[in-house]
């Protein structure tokens, strides 16, 4: 079965990485890919991956691609091209393409969509309520006494999230994102979320239409420093399972959030086939879900995949074809932990081009993937090419072991100016050692 995996990242390199697993595989493009992404081969042919220059919203080129190539599956990684309905184009033209269609996508491209449907259908979530006018939005913010999270509603490359402590800081993130336009045309609307206390956690459920089926709990570390401190990032390093929500937590969790949710689409017609991500924040009141993405979160995937059983190439047939609840999701005792190795000032400037050591010597470590993201190839060597540029992951029966495999390969790999945080893990190892009952 030939396969055309969209995107350049890190979670595309992991995709891609277990697709070429599953013997149903036979020729593996990616569009763009990126330097590791280029030097994988199917597990069973030794057939290369090819990489191909197209970007994931070149929409008429890529079609142009899959019209010529005729991959069986087409596998789309990251929100933008979703948002733009790269699912729709491809299937009115025959091609059979996996991820949410245009509708179905609105889930994470409409913060403002989302929460009216989480509101609409009983999932629980912040109180909130979303504006296009500045007045109405501060009074809303005023009521929640000024501590709240201001939201353009839009993609913003992860960027359109403003958390603020007081009503002058509220009044501010309105104006910057209604009056100010500071993400474009994504922040014409806002959502104002009452602000959640508690721990971070992010699930993951594979979706046909009629079924969701859970993920175990993984967790992300969004902040660029060590202690959560520090600027917001696309994500510094993952590790799964966390500790914070046992099984049966989990599992009522899924059911309130997913349950619910499933109704909902069902009463709404719309039909979604992929991954729904829910942000949850494990509040004193229980699991509330922040936002939901309609993709697979980078970097929770690599650790994911890293941990998952199942051939990938069945999992999305059965989600694409609504034969979830034939299958059943198999996990490996293990757990994962990825440390994101980020280009030094990430997330504001940096350079690109640098040169990386030490990815062989990383290589050649048991139980450990290096998985690419913002990566190059200049002649022989590969060089630096965006601001997270490796996702370093390992695996282990038990997390702390996980991490020190993560930590001694990120120790062998070396770039001018690269920065990660060496906590990647730590809150959930300290849980189980204070908490003998999940140890
Ligand atoms: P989002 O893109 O909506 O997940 O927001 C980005 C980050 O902002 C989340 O990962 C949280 O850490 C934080 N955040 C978002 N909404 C809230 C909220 N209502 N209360 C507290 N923190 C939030």
């Amino acid at each position: 079965m030939k396969l055309l995996v969209i995107g350049s990242g890190g979670r595309e390199h992991a995709l891609v990485w277990k697709l070429a697993q599953s013997p149903h595989a036979s020729a593996i493009w990616c569009a763009p890919g990126n330097a590791g992404i280029a030097q994988e081969r199917l597990a069973g042919s030794q057939t290369p991956v090819h990489c191909v220059n197209l970007s994931p919203e070149d929409l008429p080129g890529l079609l142009a691609f899959a019209r010529e190539h005729q991959p069986a599956l087409t596998v789309v990684g990251p929100d933008n091209p979703l948002a733009l309905g790269i699912v729709d184009l491809f299937q009115q033209n025959g091609l059979r393409i996996w991820g949410p269609n245009r509708q179905a996508a609105r889930f994470e491209a409409s913060k403002a969509f989302a929460q009216e449907f989480m509101h609409r259908h009983g999932i629980p979530t912040a109180r909130s309520a979303s504006f296009d006018h500045p007045q109405a939005a501060a009074d809303f913010a005023a009521s929640l006494g000024g501590r709240c999270a201001v939201k353009a509603d839009g993609l913003a490359l992860g960027k359109g999230v403003l958390l603020c402590d007081s009503l002058p800081q509220a009044r501010q993130a309105i104006d910057q994102i209604l009056v100010h336009h500071a993400f474009g045309a994504a922040g014409a609307r806002i959502v104002i979320q009452e602000y959640l206390e508690g721990m971070e956690i992010s699930l993951h459920a594979l979706c046909d239409g009629k079924t969701a089926a859970l993920f175990p709990t993984s967790q992300d570390h969004k902040r660029a420093w060590d202690g959560d401190r520090g600027p917001n990032t696309g994500g510094m390093g993952a590790c799964s399972p966390t500790p914070f929500l046992s099984e049966p937590d989990l599992v009522s969790a899924g059911r309130a959030i997913l349950e619910p949710w499933l109704r909902g689409c069902a009463a709404e017609g719309i039909d979604f086939h992929g991954i729904l991500y829910p942000g949850i924040m494990l509040t004193p009141a229980g699991p509330k879900v922040l936002e939901f993405n309609a993709r697979f979160g980078d970097p929770e995937t690599q650790a994911y995949l890293t941990r998952l059983d199942n051939d990938l190439i069945e999992l999305l047939e059965a989600s694409l074809e609504g034969t979830l609840n034939r299958l059943e999701l198999k996990w490996r005792s293990w757990m994962s932990v990825c440390v994101v190795m980020a280009s030094g000032g990430y997330p504001g400037n940096y350079s690109k081009g640098q040169p990386i050591q030490g990815l062989d010597e990383a290589a050649r470590l048991p139980n450990t993937k290096v998985f690419h993201a913002g990566t190059a190839a200049n002649g022989p060597h590969i060089v630096t090419q965006g601001g997270r540029v490796l996702g370093v992951t390992a695996w282990a029966r038990d997390l702390s072991t996980a991490r020190d495999a993560a930590y001694a390969a990120v120790d062998r790999i070396h770039f001018p100016g690269a920065h990660y945080r060496r906590d990647i893990g730590a809150k959930a190892c300290q849980f189980w050692v204070n908490t003998p009952l999940y140890s």
